[in-house]
């Protein structure tokens, strides 16, 4: 079964068998004199013309209601109707061997998200139709001869309007008429964007930076504009220049709504930025943004967790706060205490999880990993442990210590965030530790001495929360309510735990057995 241009796998079957067309529908929406009797008559009174003939000439059999696929208008939701237009192409068969050699090397982040590029090379199957009959474009610059139909193009170097001004010369170059009728058409909108890497590195503009900028090393952008927007630049520099654009993608999944749907104007579920901004600040967005899902991975947008993301900068702030009240020690002290071991241990860890991330240019790694360290580590377990050592006087064993490690630790916290919350960790930054910025001090070491006490993280983790249990469960009998956490309490430090009875004995007020 087929016909001319029915649906698009007509296309493809005409296209393929170079088969001759009968067109029955022309631009106007009307149809053609091969339409005998219909013809001049639009294609929904025909429908209804076609049924009413059969019916008079008894070949109809019954009518009913059936579903069945039709392609729709994206904007206007009516039935498409394919007609035979000419129009321009730009070569890109011949070159999809060569852009699949290139897609095998550029580095892709997430690698995952290659296989949408190698998927749409496989697929593409015709040249590249370029122009388009719509009003808001970038103009084709073409001028036709009246007289012989020859297209006349004008000198490179400037933008021209061809459908309403006059063309640069004044004869044509074939045939010395002088009359022309420009070009109506626009380009495809992917024609412009594509060689954005050559507009940004002043390609034919200024050569010297050119070569010095070109190819650039990154595009950024979304996944669902892979098979244009990034093969179609991919396609664009290669034809222009003999080298690829950039050396890495770097391709982020959807922002999608609260229920998961993806947003568009025309459904009326996107998301307004700015007034997010200004009601959580700019850099809870961009905390939320690269902690809401892993790199190109779909996220939902919901303002909840973006007000989440607030409540951690906030938490950093009163971190801050607490740790600003304490003398600033940068070198080492003689000793440290195993509680500060312990966490400049587990500082290594995370110094080296975030360089990971930002390596691989995934920032919910860092995100992640900061917001997981600095809260339910560093803040819940380390500040308590210490607390009563930092607000010891100097002379007590261990002060040095807890000072230089509290802030080693968040000095650390506030460089390795810099890059995705940049203003608050420059506050921070300036207000606890130098009136240089932030962000041209150097990405932090991990030169972990202390690695091996992470191995008692967990048991640090589970024991404070025992006796936080335990406070809760006992009723005091004098005031008939649950122990606070200051209250003193009868619990036994674990044996593997003794390295850090001091801190442990303070933060939660034990009594042993044998001092009672
Ligand atoms: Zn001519």
């Amino acid at each position: 079964m087929v016909c001319s241009y029915g649906d698009k796998n007509d296309v493809q079957i005409f296209r393929e068998l170079k088969l001759k067309e009968i067109v029955v529908i022309s631009e106007n929406g009307r149809l053609t004199e091969n339409a005998g009797k219909y013809a001049n008559l639009k294609i929904n009174v025909v429908r209804e013309k076609i049924i009413a003939d059969l019916k008079e000439s008894e070949f109809l059999e019954k009518v009913e209601d059936i579903m069945h696929r039709t392609p729709i208008c994206e904007r206007s939701k009516t039935p498409v109707e394919i007609i035979p237009m000419q129009d321009y192409y730009l070569k890109q068969l011949e070159f999809v061997p060569t852009l699949r050699e290139f897609a095998s090397k550029i580095n892709f982040h997430p690698e995952i998200h290659r296989q949408i590029l190698l998927d749409w090379l496989d697929a593409v199957a015709i040249d590249w139709p370029i122009s388009r009959r719509r009003f808001y474009g970038t103009e084709i610059p073409i001028w036709y001869c009246k007289n012989c139909n020859t297209a006349n193009l004008p000198e490179p170097g400037k933008y021209y309007k061809p459908w309403m001004e006059n063309p640069p010369f004044t004869q044509c170059f074939k045939c010395r008429s002088s009359t022309f009728v420009g070009e109506e058409r626009t380009f495809d909108t992917w024609m412009d964007s594509s060689i954005t890497p050559l507009f940004v590195t002043r390609y034919e503009k200024d050569h010297e930076f050119h070569c010095y900028a070109y190819p650039t090393k990154i595009r950024p952008q979304a996944k669902d504009i892979v098979r244009t927007w990034l093969f179609y630049t991919m396609l664009r520099c290669y034809q222009l220049t003999g080298q690829m654009p950039w050396s890495d993608a770097w391709i982020m999944g959807y922002g999608v709504d609260e229920r998961g749907k993806k947003m568009s104007k025309s459904k009326g579920n996107t998301v307004d930025p700015f007034p997010i901004i200004g009601k959580y600040g700019a850099d809870a967005f961009r905390f939320w943004s690269a902690a809401e899902a892993n790199l190109g991975q779909d996220f939902r947008c919901s303002e909840q967790k973006i007000e989440e993301s607030q409540k951690f900068l906030t938490k950093l702030w009163n971190i801050g706060r607490f740790v600003s009240s304490f003398n600033v020690i940068t070198s080492p002290p003689n000793k440290l205490v195993s509680t500060d071991k312990w966490i400049i241990g587990e500082l290594g860890k995370l110094i080296t999880g975030c360089m990971r991330g930002y390596r691989d240019l995934n920032f919910f790694i860092p995100a992640s990993l900061i917001r997981e360290f600095t809260w339910n580590l560093f803040a819940s377990h380390y500040l308590e442990l210490i607390k009563s050592r930092a607000y010891n006087n100097s002379e007590a064993i261990g002060f040095e210590s807890a000072l230089y490690t509290l802030h080693k630790c968040f000095s650390t916290i506030l460089i390795l965030l810099s890059p995705i919350c940049p203003f608050i960790t420059e506050k921070l930054w300036k207000e606890l530790y130098s009136a240089n910025s932030i962000h041209v001090q150097p990405l932090p070491q991990s030169d972990n001495n202390y690695e091996e006490m992470c191995e008692y993280s967990e048991r640090i983790i589970e024991f404070n929360s025992r006796v936080w249990n335990k406070k809760r469960e006992i009723i005091s009998k004098q005031t008939g309510k649950p122990l606070s956490l200051k209250d003193p309490i009868r619990i036994d430090i674990p044996p593997d735990l003794q390295i850090f009875e001091n801190d442990l004995t303070d933060m939660h007020n034990l009594q042993h057995e044998t001092s009672s």
